[in-house]
């Protein structure tokens, strides 16, 4: 007789982790689709779902010659990508910023894993802000690390504060994340808050991982300041990569600059040169896309200024919510979302979980329940900004029709 089949056990810190851009309520989604449902998907910052294309000049570079892309490349990769990330770099003020600090990865994704895969020990504590972009979480748990959340409040727009910030140090903590311009809340950090965050990574020699993939998606004259040239000396690694700015995330292209006296970056270096030897090569194709990219003309700034695609999308949501009672928006500064918060009658007893299943159920619009983002309340929700303004307007629409149903209710 055999025996019986056991399930296969899995690692078993995944029960911590959590991914809900793409969890329950997408794979809901699938299902209603397949039943013939029309949704409007507005859970995952994915360009080229809504009609945008990497640039052409981005396209050509990678075309031109599909046959040098056969080889694996080094390691970190190509050296004339890094050679003209390292100079963008050193154009910012970034000091160090020469090739060989530069690492290139499947996507930032990939590279937000292997560089905690490089720092972390069992216990090891890493400073992530509340809300967050999600891997981030993931990722150090995953591992062995713990998340300790600094808030950053609606009330101050989305802003960490430096002295509660400060007050989560312990003799655990090995690093604090920065995402600016942030993911999901849309804020811009300003110089002087980030040189305070600079000032405690010194003070407690925190490693400063800060992930800029929005560092070009800007509105209303907002500035982008980068960390890099303001923390010096001291050891901080900057990411980003062609996802956004670019609109070519089913490329795969990420990179990650290594700034800070030589000196202290000592076995961490090596470390990630190791990692990154262990996964041989990020995908070539993208890589030749690389100085295209970051040499190339500005594609970016029309699209998020006034008649843009994305300003005008982002009016559209900026409006829709101040016409709305049942809902409050902190404007985003950047990046490519929107996380309002539901107010009013409509916020009592409100889960946003159970929401979001209604308001795809109810009236075919997804969007992420705003407790996905690792925040300790639930009256908030994100939404991307990438599909046409008239596209908003009727989301706004469909979704106030629900909350003044739920607050009659
Ligand atoms: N970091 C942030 C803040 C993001 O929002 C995303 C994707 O949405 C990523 C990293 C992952 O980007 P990539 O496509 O380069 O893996």
């Amino acid at each position: 007789m055999s025996s019986p089949v056991k399930p296969l056990a899995t690692r078993e810190r995944l029960s911590e982790v959590r991914y809900e851009i793409r969890g329950e309520l997408a794979r809901r989604a699938r299902e209603l689709e397949a039943q013939g449902h029309k949704l409007i998907k507005l859970n995952i910052g994915n360009p080229g779902n809504f009609g945008f294309r990497a640039p052409a000049h981005l396209q050509h570079a990678i075309a031109d010659d599909m046959g040098r892309t056969d080889p694996y490349t080094h390691q970190q990769g190509l050296p004339v990508a890094r050679e003209a990330i390292a100079a963008a770099y050193a154009r910012r003020g970034a000091p160090d910023a020469v090739a060989d600090r530069v690492f290139l990865g499947n996507g930032v994704s990939e590279l937000i894993d292997l560089s905690l895969r490089a720092l972390l020990n069992p216990g090891d504590e890493v400073l992530i802000p509340s809300p967050d972009y999600p891997l981030w979480s993931a990722a150090t748990i995953l591992n062995d690390g713990r998340p300790v959340y600094y808030r950053c409040r609606p009330e101050n727009g989305f802003l960490p504060d430096p002295v509660e910030m400060e007050a989560l140090v312990s003799s655990r903590t090995r690093a604090i994340v920065l995402i600016n311009p942030n993911n999901p809340a849309g804020a811009s950090y300003p110089r002087e808050l980030l040189e305070k965050i600079v000032a405690i990574a010194r003070k407690h020699n925190l490693l400063l991982l800060v992930d800029e993939i929005y560092d070009q998606i800007l509105y209303d004259g907002a500035q982008f300041q980068p960390v890099a040239p303001l923390a010096g000396d001291h050891p901080c690694l900057t990411f980003s990569g062609l996802s956004k700015v670019h609109r070519a995330c089913g490329w795969r292209v990420g990179w990650m600059l290594l700034s800070g006296a030589g000196e202290q970056l000592g076995e961490f270096r090596a470390a990630l040169d190791l990692l990154s030897a262990l996964r041989l090569c990020a995908n070539v194709p993208g890589q030749y896309a690389i100085e295209a990219a970051v040499n190339g003309p500005d594609t970016i700034t029309e699209l998020c200024s006034p008649g843009g695609r994305l300003y005008e999308t982002r009016r559209a949501v900026i409006e829709a919510c101040a016409a709305s009672k049942h809902l409050s928006l902190v404007a985003p500064a950047g990046a490519l979302y929107a996380f309002p918060a539901v107010i009013g009658p409509a916020a009592q007893g409100f889960d946003d979980h159970d929401f979001a299943l209604q308001l795809m159920e109810e009236e075919g619009v997804l969007v992420v329940p705003g407790s996905s983002f690792n925040v300790p309340y639930r009256n908030h929700f994100r939404v991307t900004l990438l599909p046409e303004a008239s596209v908003m307007r009727e989301v706004f629409g469909r979704i106030d029709k629900l909350l003044s149903r739920r607050a009659e209710a």
